[in-house]
């Protein structure tokens, strides 16, 4: 019978692969908590409105990319492209306004989009997702992209820059519209035909096209930056030279415009040139006006989403392979030993060290073998002759170097080992 496998561009992750993931979430939360923020969770499929009102008609994402569908009442549903509308919806829903302490949120968790799968692209993929509400100040713009620096350092990630523009708001971006699609319509025939569609409903999404003959003559269209209002100008100023004062490099990319129609002011991506044409590893920026429009009190927004699978990706071919915690294996010969060694592992656990045993009777080459496949640190050696001596032989994997350690006071001795990091404790 023919088996059957995963949806396209849905990937499972495997034991192999998880500390990986496991290493970027607990990152992640605790810088993300010493910042201030607080974990949300929300469910992955809403409402379909709740996207197609937030992240816009016209876009990318609402036409082409979401997984919607009718469910046995007829409701429409989507599986969530990304996470902050969800967000601000659960923020309006359980009036956490009133509560003044709940400002800042993360998340970790699936995004679904449809897209065409190639590394670094699927259509379920996993975003860090942080969002603050009611905080105008540009220094918080300055924070945010700050906190994402340091946590992208504390990970080891180089080669990565952080690109920031400002979209400014509705009242600048009006006047500036019109321009743009004066100048669009004179290129109009040269357009890809997305661009031709899009320059009548939503110009600025023109910015975003990936097709080159499209970008190419975008280099020459006016710049949304050099006709924002005042205010609009001020802030952005102001967010950089917080940045600066924070020692936090950027370049400006005045082409950036975001994949979503919710943004104001400042924007930023974190770009690489190491995943082809997926250079972008995440981004954000402000959303002013969202929660208002989602039938919310009129409080600012501002966050931003990182993508997991390009993260780790680059991580992966940085090699930055991540320190794991030692590993103590028990090879087992005889069933004295078998006995004393089943709670020796136990204890060792509940010690929290790492600990395999042999439960299978195998001769000791193949559970060296084995043990060497699980790049144990260290292994006890225990026989019915460590047994009757009351101690057993201690070899540093590393080091090749063996000594005995006393069966009396193990688990606490091969603790003391394994913070000191060497095996040559054993012998005093
Ligand atoms: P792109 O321009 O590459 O399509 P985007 O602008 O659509 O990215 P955002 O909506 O800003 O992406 O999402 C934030 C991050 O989520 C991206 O920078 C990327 O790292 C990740 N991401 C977005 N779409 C996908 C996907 N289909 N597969 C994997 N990661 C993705
Ligand atoms: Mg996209």
């Amino acid at each position: 019978m023919e088996s059957i496998q995963a949806i396209k561009g849905m990937n499972d992750i495997l034991p192999d692969q998880i500390h990986w993931w496991q290493r970027v979430e607990n990152t992640a939360r605790s810088i993300l908590e010493n910042f201030g923020y607080r974990e949300i969770r929300t469910p992955v499929l809403e409402k379909t409105e709740l996207f197609s009102r937030s992240i816009g008609e016209n876009t990318d994402i609402v036409e082409k990319e979401m997984y919607t569908f009718a469910d046995r009442k007829g409701e429409w549903l989507t599986l969530r492209p990304e996470a902050t509308a969800s967000i601000v919806r659960a923020f309006i829903q359980h009036n956490l306004q009133a509560d003044p302490l709940a400002r800042k949120f993360y998340s970790t968790g699936p995004m679904f989009r449809y897209e065409r799968p190639q590394k670094g692209r699927y259509r379920q993929f996993h975003q860090l997702d942080a969002e603050v509400f009611g905080v105008e100040d540009p220094m918080l713009d300055a924070e945010l992209m700050y906190m994402l620096r340091v946590f992208l350092e504390q990970l080891g990630l180089s080669g990565v820059v952080l690109h920031i523009n400002s979209l400014g708001c509705p009242a600048c971006r009006a006047p500036y519209r019109s321009l743009l699609q004066t100048f669009l319509l004179q290129n109009r025939a040269t357009f890809c035909s997305d661009c031709q569609r899009r320059l009548h409903v939503n110009p600025l999404r023109v910015f975003d096209c990936k097709v080159e003959r499209c970008q190419k003559i975008i280099e020459n269209a006016p710049m949304l930056l050099d006709s924002i209002c005042e205010d609009c100008r001020d802030h952005f100023a102001a967010v950089r030279s917080y940045l600066d004062r924070l020692q936090t490099d950027y370049e400006i990319n005045p082409r950036m415009v975001r994949g979503l129609d919710y943004y104001t002011r400042t924007t930023f991506e974190i770009i690489t040139d190491r995943l082809g044409a997926q250079n972008a590893v995440g981004g954000g920026g402000r959303y002013d006006g969202l929660m208002r429009d989602l039938g919310g009190p009129d409080l600012s927004g501002i966050g931003f989403a990182i993508g997991m699978e390009r993260l780790i990706l680059l991580l992966q071919q940085q090699r930055s392979e991540p320190q794991r915690s030692p590993l103590v294996f028990l090879a087992i010969l005889g069933d004295q030993a078998k006995q004393e060694g089943f709670l020796i592992t136990q204890q060792l656990r509940s010690h929290g060290i790492e600990a395999e045993m042999d439960y299978a009777r195998h001769s000791l080459k193949s559970q060296m073998r084995r043990a060497d496949k699980l790049a144990a640190h260290y292994v006890v050696i225990l026989g019915d002759e460590e047994m009757a001596a009351g101690a057993a032989q201690l070899r540093d994997m590393q080091s090749k170097q063996q000594s005995s350690i006393p069966l009396d006071g193990l688990v606490p001795l091969l603790k003391e080992i394994i913070r000191n990091g060497d095996a040559t404790a054993a012998k005093n």
